[in-house]
C-alpha cells in the first residue's frame, strides 16, 4: 500500500514520535510505500485564510469555499497545500499520530485539515459519505491521552467512539475514508518504559497486518 502518516507532536523525543517512527519502519519494511508530513518540524503554518491563495477571486469579500473552486481552475492554491494535496491523492491510507487536546486533535492538525480538504478536490456537493472522493481508501487515528480508560466511559469523559466522531465521521467519513479502529493509548505518562516499549511492539505487530484488518 501508499501510506501518509502525519504527525502531530512539538517533541522529537515525545511518545508520539516514538509511535510515529515506529510506524514508518514498520511499514517500509514490510514493503510498504511510505511518505510523510511531520507537523512542527515542518513549521506547517496551520492558520486557515487568505493566505491559503496565491491571487483571490474576490478580493472584496473572503469566501474560502468559493476560492478553493476558483483556485482548482486557475492554480492559485499555494504550494503547502498543493504538495500536501498531492500525497493525500497518492495514499491508499492515511494515519494521523496525535496527543489528544481537549477531547480533539491539536489545532496544528485542525488547521492542516482546514487548508487541504479543499472544496471541489475533496469533497463538494453530492461527493460525500460513500459517493466522496476518497473512497476506497482507509484512514486510521493513532491517538495518546494523560486520562486512564477509566474515565473514558460514557458516564465520565464519554467513549473513545464518541470524542473521535466528529474526526472519524465529521471529517474522515464524510470525505469517503474507510476508517479502522483507532489506535488509543491511555494514561501514557504513567506507564512504565516496559508498558510503554509493550504498546509500541503491539503497535508494530498490528501495523504488519493492517492491510488484512476488516472495517
Ligand atoms: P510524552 O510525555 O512525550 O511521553 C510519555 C513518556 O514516554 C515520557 O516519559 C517519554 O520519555 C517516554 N517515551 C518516549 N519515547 C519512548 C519509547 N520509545 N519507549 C518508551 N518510553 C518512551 N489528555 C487527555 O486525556 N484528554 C485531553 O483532552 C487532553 N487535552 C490536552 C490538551 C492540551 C493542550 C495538552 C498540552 C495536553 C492534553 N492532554 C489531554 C494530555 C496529552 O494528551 C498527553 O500529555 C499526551 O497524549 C502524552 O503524549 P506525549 O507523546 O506527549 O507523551
Amino acid at each position: 500500500m501508499k501510506i501518509l502518516i502525519v504527525l502531530a507532536h512539538p517533541e522529537e523525543k515525545s511518545f508520539n514520535a516514538a509511535m510515529f517512527n515506529t510506524s514508518v519502519r514498520t511499514l517500509e519494511k514490510e514493503g510498504h510505500e511510505v511518505k510523510t508530513t511531520d507537523l512542527y518540524k515542518e513549521k506547517y503554518q496551520p492558520v486557515s485564510g487568505k493566505e491559503n491563495f496565491t491571487r483571490l477571486k474576490n478580493p472584496d469579500y473572503f469566501k474560502q469555499q468559493n476560492e478553493e473552486l476558483f483556485a482548482m481552475e486557475h492554480s492559485t492554491f499555494t504550494l503547502d497545500i498543493l504538495s500536501e494535496q498531492e500525497k493525500i491523492e497518492w495514499c491508499d491510507m492515511m494515519i494521523w499520530q496525535f496527543p489528544l487536546y481537549w477531547f480533539s486533535a491539536p489545532a496544528i492538525l485542525k488547521g492542516w485539515i482546514d487548508k487541504v480538504f479543499t472544496m471541489g478536490k475533496f469533497y463538494d456537493n453530492g461527493k460525500i459519505f460513500g459517493n466522496g472522493f476518497s473512497v476506497g481508501k482507509r484512514a486510521m487515528l493513532s491517538v495518546t491521552a494523560a486520562g486512564p480508560e477509566k474515565n473514558y466511559t460514557k458516564d465520565k469523559y464519554g467513549d473513545i467512539s464518541s470524542i473521535l466522531f466528529p474526526i472519524h465521521r465529521g471529517i474522515l467519513e464524510f470525505l469517503g475514508f474507510s476508517v479502522l479502529q483507532p489506535e488509543f493509548i491511555y494514561s501514557v505518562e504513567r506507564l512504565t518504559d516496559e508498558e510503554r516499549k509493550t504498546v509500541l511492539n503491539n503497535w508494530s505487530e498490528r501495523l504488519i497486518n493492517i492491510e488484512k484488518e476488516i472495517i
